[in-house]
C-alpha cells in the first residue's frame, strides 16, 4: 500500500506497511481500486451528459464510491468489495447511457481504455492485486512529484467535495452541476495526460464546486432544522441512560431523537456533533442533553468510558477498542469491520444496547459552553460588531478552525488562541476547536471572544460572515482586519482550502505540517500567488499579524 492522503501519514511521507489511521494494506488497495473503478464509471457519464443524457443512480454512486475513501471512513473490505462489484454494474449502466446517446445523436462512441475497460477479479486476493497495480507510486514515478501531486490534490478535493455533496443529497439538495464536475474532473484524471496549468485550474475549480456544494448542504440544514442560533451546551453528565453521538449526520440525529423520545435515554453529541445543539429543530428535543468529550483523536478513550451505545454516523471512526465494540454502531457510509451498521434508519439495536448499559450514575456539576454562531446568528449582530471595530474595541478577527489530530504539533492552536489579546475576536470551527472551546475567553462590550461557527462543512458560514464583514467595510476579504490560522487533517480540509483560494483569498496559514503530496514546486507557485504559510510558533505568528508593538 502507499497512502499520504491525510496529515497523520506516517513520517510525513506515505503509509507503506499500515496506516496511521488503522488501514491495512488490503483496505487500501481496495480503496485505491474503488477510485480507479470511479474513473471508468466518469468517462460514460461525462461524455454521455456532453450529449444530454445522464442517470441519477450512476451520480450517487460516483460520490459515495469518493466519499468513501476519505480518512476515516470505511474501514471494511467486505464492504469495499461489494461497492466495486457494484461499481462495475454502474458502469455498464454508464457505458449503456453514452452508446445510445451516441446513437440518437448519430454519432460514433468512443472505444474507451484504462479505467473504463476494467472488470473486477473474480476474488478477493485478484482484486486486492488489482488496486496494487493502480497504485499511486506508479502515477508518481510515470508523471513525476509536480503532476502526481497534483492529480493527488485534485482528487483529494473531489473526495472532500463528495463527503458534502452527499450529506446535502440525504437532505435532498442535489445539483447536475455538481455532479458533471465529478464525472468531468474524474475523466481528466483517467486520460493520463494531466498537466500543471490545466490541473491547477481545475482544483480552482474544485474549489469553486465545493464552495457550491457547501452552500447547498447549509441550504439543506438550515430548511430542514433551522438556523443555528447561540446555545447553551451542557459539556459535564446527567444522570441515566445514554447514547453518544458523533459524525456530520443531522438527519441520523434527528431520526435517532424522534426515536429516543420518552425513552429514558438521553443523548449526547460528540466530536463534530456539537454544533446540532444550535438547530432550533433539534435542540427542541429536551432528552439531547449536552456534548460529551472532545475531538475524533480521543475517542478511544473517550467511548471507552462513556456508559452507554455510541453511534458514527461519519468520520472519523477509530479501531472500536474491545471494550465497547459491542455497543458502537456505524451508518451511512462510515464502515468498520465487526462493527453492527445501521442500514435502514432503525436505531433500536443502537437504543436496546444503551439501556442495556449501566448510564451515569450521577449528575455532575453542569458547565456550559456556548455555540451556534452560524452565519445568520452573526448577521443579525454584524452593525454591532462594525461598530465595535470603527470605535477600535475589536482590532482583529482570527479565524482558528479546521480539523484536529493527535500530533503534539496541534498545541500550537491552544496556544494561538489563549494568546491572542483581548481586544480580538476569535472565530472557530470544525473539530480542532476542541483545542480551546473550553476555556473562558470572555466578552467585546456583549460579544462573546470566542464565536463557534460550527462543523467543517460550516467553513461556508465563515467565508459568509468574510463576505458581510467585508461588504459592511467596503472593502475586499483580503483587506479586512482578518486572519486565517487553519489545522488540516484529511480530504474535507483540502476541498475548504481549494474554496478559499478559488475565492483568491491570500495570507492563509497552514498547519500543522504542509500536505505530503504537494511538491516543493507546487507549493512555491501556491506560495507566489496565494501567499500561503506554514504556522510557526504563536508568537512569531501573532507579531506577523498583528505587529511587533501591538502584542
Ligand atoms: S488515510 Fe492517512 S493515516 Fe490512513 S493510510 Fe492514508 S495517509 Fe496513512
Ligand atoms: S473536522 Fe475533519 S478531522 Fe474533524 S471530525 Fe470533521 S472531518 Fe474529521
Amino acid at each position: 500500500m502507499f497512502c499520504f492522503q491525510c496529515e497523520q501519514t506516517a513520517k510525513g511521507t506515505g503509509c507503506t506497511a499500515h496506516g496511521v489511521c488503522g488501514k491495512d494494506p488490503e483496505t487500501a488497495d481496495l480503496q485505491d481500486l474503488l477510485i480507479y473503478a470511479a474513473k471508468g464509471i466518469a468517462m460514460y457519464a461525462h461524455r454521455a451528459r456532453q450529449l444530454g443524457a445522464k442517470d441519477r443512480a450512476v451520480d450517487v454512486f460516483v460520490v459515495e464510491a469518493l466519499f468513501s475513501t476519505v480518512t476515516n471512513v470505511n474501514f471494511d473490505p467486505k464492504r469495499l468489495e461489494q461497492r466495486l462489484r457494484c461499481a462495475h454494474q454502474v458502469k455498464e449502466v454508464a457505458r449503456q447511457l453514452y452508446e445510445q446517446a451516441c446513437k440518437a445523436a448519430g454519432k460514433q462512441p468512443e472505444a474507451l481504455s484504462g479505467p473504463a475497460a476494467w472488470a473486477p477479479a473474480d476474488n478477493t486476493d485478484d482484486l486486492i492485486r488489482q488496486g496494487e497495480a493502480v497504485s499511486i507510486e506508479d502515477r508518481i514515478e510515470e508523471h513525476g512529484e509536480d503532476v502526481a501531486g497534483l492529480e493527488e490534490l485534485l482528487t483529494y478535493g473531489l473526495k472532500g467535495t463528495a463527503s458534502y455533496a452527499d450529506h446535502a443529497m440525504i437532505l435532498g439538495r442535489e445539483d447536475d452541476e455538481v455532479y458533471a464536475f465529478f464525472h468531468e474532473a474524474l475523466d481528466y484524471l483517467a486520460g493520463g495526460e494531466c498537466t500543471v496549468a490545466e490541473l491547477l485550474a481545475m482544483v480552482l475549480r474544485c474549489g469553486e464546486v465545493n464552495l457550491k456544494v457547501m452552500g447547498l448542504l447549509d441550504a439543506a440544514h438550515t430548511e430542514t432544522y433551522g438556523h443555528p442560533e447561540p446555545t447553551s451546551v451542557r459539556i459535564t453528565p446527567a444522570k441515566g441512560k445514554a447514547i453518544l453521538v458523533s459524525g456530520h449526520d443531522l438527519k441520523d440525529l434527528a431520526a435517532l431523537l424522534e426515536q429516543t423520545e420518552g425513552k429514558g435515554v438521553n443523548v449526547y453529541t460528540h466530536g463534530e456533533m456539537l454544533p446540532a445543539h444550535g438547530y432550533p429543530k433539534l435542540k427542541k428535543y429536551k432528552h439531547l442533553v449536552g456534548n460529551y468529550g472532545g475531538a475524533w483523536q480521543e475517542q478511544r478513550k473517550e467511548f471507552d468510558e462513556f456508559p452507554g451505545a455510541i453511534l458514527m454516523t461519519t468520520n472519523c471512526i477509530q479501531r472500536p477498542k474491545d471494550s465497547y465494540k459491542g455497543r458502537i454502531f456505524t451508518s451511512g457510509l462510515v464502515a468498520w469491520p465487526g462493527v453492527t451498521h445501521i442500514d435502514d434508519g432503525d436505531f433500536t439495536p443502537v437504543i436496546e444496547a444503551a439501556l442495556s448499559a449501566d448510564g451515569f450514575a450521577r449528575d455532575e456539576p453542569e458547565k456550559s459552553i456556548t455555540v451556534g454562531f452560524g452565519h445568520h446568528a452573526v448577521g443579525s449582530v454584524a452593525g454591532k460588531v462594525v461598530d465595535a471595530v470603527k470605535q477600535g474595541a475589536i482590532r482583529h478577527f482570527f479565524l482558528i478552525g479546521g480539523c484536529d489530530g493527535a500530533k503534539p504539533g496541534r498545541s500550537y492552536y491552544t496556544e494561538l488562541a489563549e494568546k491572542v489579546p483581548d481586544d480580538c475576536v476569535i472565530l472557530t470551527l470544525a473539530c480542532g476547536k476542541y483545542r480551546f472551546n473550553k476555556l473562558d475567553f470572555g466578552d467585546i462590550g456583549g460579544i462573546p471572544r470566542l464565536l463557534d461557527v460550527g462543523q467543517c462543512n460550516d467553513a461556508y458560514s465563515a467565508i459568509q460572515i468574510a463576505a458581510s464583514l467585508a461588504e459592511a467595510f467596503g472593502c475586499e476579504v483580503n483587506d479586512l482586519p482578518l486572519s486565517m490560522v487553519l489545522s488540516w487533517y484529511e480530504q474535507k480540509a483540502v476541498c475548504i482550502l481549494l474554496t478559499l483560494l478559488h475565492l483568491g483569498i491570500r495570507n492563509v496559514r497552514l498547519g500543522p505540517s504542509l500536505p505530503a503530496f504537494v511538491s516543493p514546486n507546487v507549493l512555491k507557485v501556491l506560495v507566489d500567488k496565494f501567499n500561503i504559510a506554514p504556522i510557526t510558533t504563536p508568537d512569531a505568528d501573532l507579531e506577523a499579524i498583528l505587529g511587533a508593538a501591538a502584542v
